[in-house]
Formats: structure tokens, C-alpha cells, sequence
């Protein structure tokens, strides 16, 4: 196992960035376009709150920009998800198969539903679910019913898979849907980290029967705080729309509502931004892109550590840049003097099993995730960090 010189790979992380700045964040938006036109109309006309024009807008130009035939956007990704396991029949004291290394959001959304959340291993080189460990694990530990996928060992059913685009990167999709299809789950794209990320061409969110998106401060675009559900099903999508707005039946005066519906629509004010942003993605993502190139030629002499690339199947966005320390006993060196030299990185989040209220949640062996908790480390990535 070798070590790094951990002050070349300070050197290497400073010369891909602009030199005359004394701190640079993870990931911070960047508003230079429309934005304020569309927020000022959204003030000066009054329309602020949760219908307008920009909410339809913002609505069409994702589908546009995706390819799915419908989009809903609501308040945040977490809700997206929510509401994605409620309609694709997640059902209280199900199962779910998520990620054991993603952003909390996911296995909160599952508890939402009262199910539980089924921890699964990553795959080294997309860092998501590795479908090939899936599937020897489906085989050992499930039996297929009539009515779907069971747990042997629990007894309950299980429901759904939720794979993520770790860091923008693309997961294996075929592959997944195809694992999918024969145990009988639903699968649930989580596309929060991947708006401009494409999967043999094709933009990721078209696979399984919804996917979500999220709008964060720290997302590849942001909202303020927003998401959206995409859906190439337009009944379904239909569904979503109402389901997230109320399921107020349409009247000009009467307020009926024929089940019960959540307030997580997306204000037209966060949704003018979500507009403008948008219209910027593409040169955000080629910027991203260069960025990594700037980082991965800058990485490539460097022994006892290896940079991120997208898989051979994906055209990534690059969301955050991550490094991987060969060994990991300089993972918190790394981070403590890129932090005090005023450049912001971090390490993956807390893998979920670890998490107070997960503890007891069932797992299968994730050893490659545990690897990938301790030595990788993302590194500033904001579009602007290329003039
Ligand atoms: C950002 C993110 C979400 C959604 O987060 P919100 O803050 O609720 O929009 C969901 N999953 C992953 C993996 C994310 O990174």
C-alpha cells in the first residue's frame, strides 16, 4: 500500500483553480443569466407563490432537456422521492434496496412510507450499486412470489430498488432494470446528483417507472431548494402532479380534494430561478468537464492516488470531483490542510447502516462501500472555477 505526498497533492488540487482566491466552497451556484429578470417579474407580478407560468416552464424545459415525457417539480428531492415510493406501491413494513453510501435522503423517504430500508454495496468504479453483488445476493436471500419479491430471512416483501448516481456518475441501468424486471421490484431512479449525466447516450431519469431529481444550493443547478419527478408514464405523471398539489380537483371556486394530497408543489419564485438555470446547464456541465480533465491531468503522476472517471457506458457530469487515497490512514491529513489552506473538500457521507436510526436495518456484506468511506474525498467542483 503506498502512501501520498500529501502537500503534491495540495499543489496538484491548487493548480486546477483560480489562484488569487482564499477560499474556495465544494460546490456553490452560480447566477449569470436570467435569474433576476424572471424573480423581479415573479415580485413585480405578484406570482410568487405556488402556481405561475414559471412553475409550467421550468416543468416543460426538464422534460425537453431530459427527454422524459413529463416532469413535476416540487419542493425539494427528498419529497420527489416520497412521493415516488408512495406511487410506485411502497407500502408499510416493505422493504427497499437503497445504497449504503448515499446522502441520507433516500432511506428517510423509505421510513416516510413505513417501510425499511435494505442496505446494498457499491461498485468500485461507478461507486453505486453493483448489480452483479445484487443479484447473487436476490438469489440467496429472496424467494419470488405471485405477488412479488420476499425477504427469506425477514419475511417481508421487498418492494423497490432505488439506485443512485453517486457524484454524477452513471450506474449500470440496464443492467439494473433488467435485475428489476425478473425479482419482480419497482426501480426508482435517483437522478438528484446527475441532471446532465447521460447512460449509453441517453439522459439518466428514463429508466424504471419515476425518477427524481433535486434543485439544492449545492446541486448542478439550483432552485433554492427544489426537485422534480420525471416519468415517461403520462398517467402516472398526471398522478404525481396531483398528488403533490393538494389533489384539489380543478374549479374555478370550489375546494375539493379527492385523496389525500401533499403541499410540495415548487413556488413560482424558486421555479423563475430553476428557469434560468437551466437555460445555463450545458455550459455548466462542459465547464464541470473541463474541470475534471484539469484535475485528472493534474492527478495522473501522482502515486498512491487515483482520480474519478467516468464509466465507459456514461457521459458524466461531474457533479463533485472525487480522489481516492490508496490508503486511507491519510484521509483526514488530506482533508485538514486542504480545509485550513481555505479550500473546501470533504469525505462521503456516513455510510447509512451507521446511522442511529438504521442500525438495526437489514444489510447485505458492503465491503466495497466501507473501502470507499474511507478513502475518498471530493474536491471543489463549482462550474466557475473554469473562466
Ligand atoms: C441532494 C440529494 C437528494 C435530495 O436532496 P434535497 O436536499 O431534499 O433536495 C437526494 N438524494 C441524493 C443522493 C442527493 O444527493
Amino acid at each position: 500500500m503506498s502512501t501520498v505526498n500529501i502537500s503534491a497533492v495540495l499543489d496538484a488540487i491548487k493548480s486546477c483553480l483560480p489562484q488569487d482566491e482564499n477560499y474556495i466552497g465544494l460546490h456553490e451556484p452560480f447566477f449569470g443569466g436570467n435569474e433576476w429578470s424572471y424573480v423581479k417579474e415573479c415580485l413585480d407580478t405578484g406570482w410568487v407563490s405556488s402556481v405561475g407560468k414559471f412553475v409550467d416552464k421550468f416543468e416543460n424545459a426538464l422534460t425537453e432537456f431530459t427527454g422524459a415525457k413529463r416532469a413535476v417539480a416540487v419542493v425539494n428531492g427528498t419529497a420527489a422521492l416520497h412521493i415516488a415510493l408512495s406511487l410506485v406501491g411502497v407500502e408499510q413494513n416493505d422493504e427497499v434496496l437503497v445504497p449504503d453510501l448515499t446522502f441520507v435522503a433516500i432511506a428517510n423517504a423509505v421510513m416516510y412510507c413505513g417501510a425499511v430500508p435494505h442496505f446494498i454495496d457499491s461498485e468500485k468504479n461507478t461507486l453505486g450499486i453493483d448489480p452483479g453483488k445484487l443479484e447473487m445476493y436476490l438469489r440467496e436471500i429472496s424467494q419470488i412470489r405471485l405477488d412479488g419479491c420476499y425477504n427469506k430471512k425477514t419475511g417481508r416483501r421487498i418492494k423497490a430498488v432505488v439506485p443512485m448516481h453517486t457524484f454524477g456518475h452513471p450506474v449500470d441501468l440496464d443492467t439494473l432494470e433488467e435485475i428489476s424486471s425478473r425479482y419482480k421490484l419497482e426501480m426508482i431512479e435517483d437522478a438528484a446528483e446527475a441532471l446532465g449525466s447521460y447512460y449509453k447516450g441517453k439522459h439518466v431519469g428514463n429508466w424504471g417507472k419515476l425518477s427524481t431529481l433535486s434543485f439544492n444550493g449545492n446541486k448542478t443547478i439550483t432552485t433554492g431548494g427544489g426537485g422534480a419527478i420525471i416519468t415517461n408514464d403520462e398517467a402516472l405523471g398526471r398522478l404525481v402532479k396531483h398528488i403533490t398539489t393538494t389533489a384539489k380537483a380543478p374549479h374555478k371556486w370550489s375546494y375539493f380534494h379527492d385523496m389525500v394530497g401533499y403541499n410540495y408543489r415548487l413556488p413560482n419564485i424558486n421555479a423563475a430561478l430553476g428557469c434560468a438555470q437551466l437555460e445555463q446547464l450545458p455550459q455548466f456541465v462542459e465547464k464541470k468537464r473541463t474541470l475534471s480533465k484539469k484535475y485528472q491531468k493534474a492527478f495522473t503522476d501522482i502515486s498512491g492516488i487515483s482520480f474519478f472517471l467516468e464509466p465507459d457506458f456514461a457521459k458524466s457530469n461531474y457533479w463533485l470531483n472525487a480522489i481516492s487515497l490508496e490508503n486511507s490512514r491519510q484521509r483526514d491529513d488530506l482533508l485538514e490542510i486542504t480545509n485550513s489552506k481555505g479550500i473546501m473538500t470533504r469525505p462521503t457521507w456516513t455510510l447509512m447502516h451507521r446511522l442511529p436510526m438504521f442500525q438495526s436495518c437489514p444489510r447485505m456484506d458492503l465491503s466495497v462501500a466501507k473501502d470507499i468511506e474511507a478513502k475518498v474525498i471530493n474536491i471543489p467542483s463549482s462550474p466557475f472555477l473554469i473562466p
